[in-house]
């Protein structure tokens, strides 16, 4: 489903953020990406959703080498591609619906279509009884949840998390680190950057751990965060 060939990432300031990354992630995979503030996290999930391209290298989604996709195919790419960040991101003055229908107002969706997709989404993430919230009546965590759905609601092959617990306490971020990887077992690819060591170390999953760019770790099932 994802597939890094070779890439590297050197930004305008001359930054190696990437060196030589190759990476497979199939389709149904929860995987965590590792590593301390800096190692590259977020400029390989950047990748991902082609907010970067690669300086050498390949990026390979769903078979499409996302560099090369034309500017009018990037809009199609981020449907198949939902992100979730650190700091919520959520627009204040809508509603945890409006919310969730704002992503597929975006994309062009019908009255109809929200109204089907909405309720599902947010039944999800079992947020149901707070669609008509407004983000900040609500705990961290469901803020997070919104997001969730928010991301879920284009239904799309891969959702990317960066951080999503960095701002939730450690019992409400370990329930929405489960949340993320019930998903992934819809089908649905799971890419979620952390360097929190107890939650990757509790969760046993697939760890691709990254330091100053490199690829030092890339353990299948029951991984945890920085055996060698
Ligand atoms: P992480 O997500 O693991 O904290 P990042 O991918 O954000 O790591 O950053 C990797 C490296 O690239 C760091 O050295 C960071 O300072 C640098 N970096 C990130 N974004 C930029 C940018 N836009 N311009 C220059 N350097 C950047």
């Amino acid at each position: 489903m994802i597939h890094l060939q070779g890439v590297t990432v050197i930004y305008p300031d001359g930054t190696a953020a990437l060196n030589q990354v190759d990476l497979s992630i199939e389709r149904g995979e929860f995987a965590f990406i590792t590593g301390p503030s800096g190692s590259g996290k977020s400029t390989l999930l950047q990748l991902i959703y082609r907010e970067l391209v690669p300086t050498e290298g390949k990026v390979l989604v769903d078979g499409q080498d996302v560099a090369k996709l034309p500017p009018w195919r990037v809009p199609l790419l981020r449907r198949k591609v939902g992100v979730v960040f650190q700091d919520f991101r959520l627009l204040p003055e809508k509603t945890v619906w409006e919310n969730v229908g704002f992503a597929l107002d975006v994309v062009g969706a019908s009255r109809r279509e929200k109204h089907r997709k909405v309720p599902i989404a947010l039944e999800l993430v079992s947020l149901s009884d707070k669609a008509d919230s407004y983000p900040d009546n609500l705990s961290g965590g469901e803020q997070q949840r919104v997001c969730i759905a928010r991301a879920l609601v284009n239904s799309p092959a891969a959702l990317l998390a960066d951080e999503p617990t960095g701002n939730l306490d450690p019992d409400i971020s370990l329930e929405l680190t489960e949340l993320l990887a019930s998903i992934a077992e819809t089908g649905t690819t799971v890419v979620m950057a952390s360097h929190d060591k107890v939650i990757v170390d509790k969760m046993q999953r697939r760890v691709i751990g990254l330091v100053s760019g490199v690829v030092v770790r890339n353990d299948k099932e029951g991984g945890s965060y920085d055996e060698s």
